[in-house]
């Protein structure tokens, strides 16, 4: 039997179901073959409890997604000081794509960037890990977080690597400034393995239900990383994790956040709860339209906006 939370998820998808603004991602050549209509949402509780509606078992490439995550990873890895040496925290306040790197330091600005995520991966395991290892511990670590074995979608991954100039000409700055060492094509072989791990939104809501309890997953009850690492991953998620738009986004939905370009949003609300929602047409930042209206409906109703309500 469905709970009136479901309905009440149900009618907010029904409130944006017909906005068929935007345009789904069509740089990844597989992406362009997305169902753009697809609308599903999940948010898993504290207690491990997943309320849906829609599309909540469609599975797409998790994308950007996977950076906050990955983060997190090389924060349990390498600790926090090995992590700040390569990746800054400041938001960029630029695409998700750009090839900028901080003045001084030479470091990307923030993990959320994909110049960051890229040297992020490279720091996964051990300093002399091998590209494979450092896959397996994404996999590995993402499956944990949703509590079931997820597969990487080997077609959106061929896909991208086939269209990778952008992010090749990033692993070539990276290398040439001393951040990575590894050969440019292998650490984006890397990246975009973990960029292609398939998720649906019932999977993202509870990976990021550990984010918002501290750590603690709320169906296991492992602790999967400390608290200081779940508040740092939520503190840069608030800073970076909508690019350009970071800033329109914390003022007016107020909720740690990061898109993928597959049309994932997914929000960590200390504390309370991991929500995500899945409609592929992007907006020109590359944020799900849908998506992002979605979480403002939410933040209105419930009252999530971090800085208190209106
Ligand atoms: N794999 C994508 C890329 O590197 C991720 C971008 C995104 O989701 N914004 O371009």
């Amino acid at each position: 039997m469905k709970s009136p939370v479901e309905d009440y998820l149900a009618e907010v998808l029904a409130s944006v179901r017909e906005d068929r603004s935007g345009a789904v991602a069509d740089y990844i050549p597989e992406l362009a073959t997305a169902p753009a209509d697809r609308l599903g949402i999940a948010l898993c509780t504290p207690d491990g409890r997943v309320y849906a509606a829609g599309d909540a078992d469609t599975t797409f490439t998790i994308q950007s997604i996977s950076k906050p995550f990955a983060y997190a990873a090389a924060l349990i890895d390498r600790g926090p000081e090995v992590v700040r040496r390569s990746v800054g925290v400041e938001p960029s306040g630029e695409a998700f794509n750009e090839l900028s790197l901080e003045k001084e330091s030479r470091r990307p600005k923030n993990p959320m960037i994909n110049a960051g995520a890229i040297t992020t991966h490279q720091l996964l395991v051990s300093a002399d890990a091998g590209g494979d290892e450092r896959v397996h511990r994404v996999q590995a670590f993402f499956s944990q977080l949703a509590n079931r074995e997820l597969v990487i979608d080997e077609d959106v991954c061929a896909s991208e690597l086939s269209s990778a100039d952008r992010n090749l000409a990033l692993a070539h700055m990276l290398r040439n400034y001393g951040i990575i060492d590894v050969e440019p094509h292998r650490a984006v072989v890397g990246y975009i393995r973990q960029c292609s791990v398939s998720v649906s939104v019932r999977d993202l809501a509870v990976m990021c239900a550990t984010l918002a309890n501290a750590g603690r997953h709320p169906q296991t009850g492992e602790t999967v990383m400390d608290a200081a690492v779940a508040r740092q991953t939520m503190a840069v998620m608030a800073a970076a994790g909508m690019y350009d738009s970071a800033g329109e986004w914390f003022t007016t939905v107020g909720i740690p956040a990061k898109s993928g370009v597959a049309g994932g949003l997914i929000g960590a609300l200390p504390g309370q709860c991991g929500i995500a929602v899945f409609s592929p047409r992007l907006d020109p930042h590359g944020n799900s339209v849908r998506g992002t209206r979605v979480f403002a409906r939410l933040s209105d109703d419930m009252g999530m906006h971090l800085m208190g309500v209106e």
